[in-house]
């Protein structure tokens, strides 16, 4: 996981789904090239080189406004998301290792990998389904925009590597983890 917390110049996080942090070699390259600034500071983390110290950032804040298109990536982890870790066929919500990605369509009828064709699917559901086109999810699948995405995100567990984080982060306290960063460089 990533040391460095990166806000757009709204201070708004540049990206909530995925997470927009960097490592702190990134997060001071960054610094040093005036692309970002420095927000908060780890207070007892420094790292080295040969002529010069510098304090590791724990936030920064790009100089300049980043407008990105804000297109959510299909993947395992969004779909999950979207389907908030619930089996779209019975509504079990097990570990989400046991969850599996069904084709509403199977594939042997053409069915695509796709965010309008693909549903979470507990194990057994989709043992049971196998290549028949007639068990269907309640809903059929859509494509979520970013903020759905994020929305759904924020009701799911976080974890942070410093607490200055919190201030820039709409999250229940109850759902942040904190795990400070190995400082041994
Ligand atoms: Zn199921």
């Amino acid at each position: 996981m990533s040391d460095t917390l990166i806000l757009n110049a709204d201070g708004n996080p540049l990206s909530v789904v995925p997470l927009s942090a960097v490592t702190w070699q990134t997060a001071i390259r960054l610094a040093y090239q005036d692309k970002v600034r420095v927000v908060n500071e780890y207070e007892d983390w420094e790292v080295h080189s040969p002529s010069c110290t510098w304090k590791v950032p724990s936030v920064v804040m790009c100089t300049d406004y980043i407008k990105w298109s804000r297109q959510v990536k299909y993947n395992r982890t969004n779909i999950l998301l979207r389907d908030l870790f619930t089996c779209q066929l019975c509504g079990a919500k097990p570990p989400a290792s046991q969850l599996t990605m069904d084709h509403v369509v199977p594939r042997v009828h053409g069915g695509k990998t796709n965010w309008t064709n693909i549903v979470t699917a507990c194990k057994t559901c989709n043992h049971n389904k196998g290549s028949n086109r007639k068990i269907k999810p309640k809903r059929l699948p859509t494509k979520p925009n970013y903020y759905e995405l994020m929305s759904k995100r924020q009701r799911f567990p976080i974890t942070i590597r410093d607490e200055s984080w919190l201030v820039f982060l709409d999250w229940d306290s109850k759902l942040v983890e904190m795990r400070p960063p190995r400082k041994n460089v």
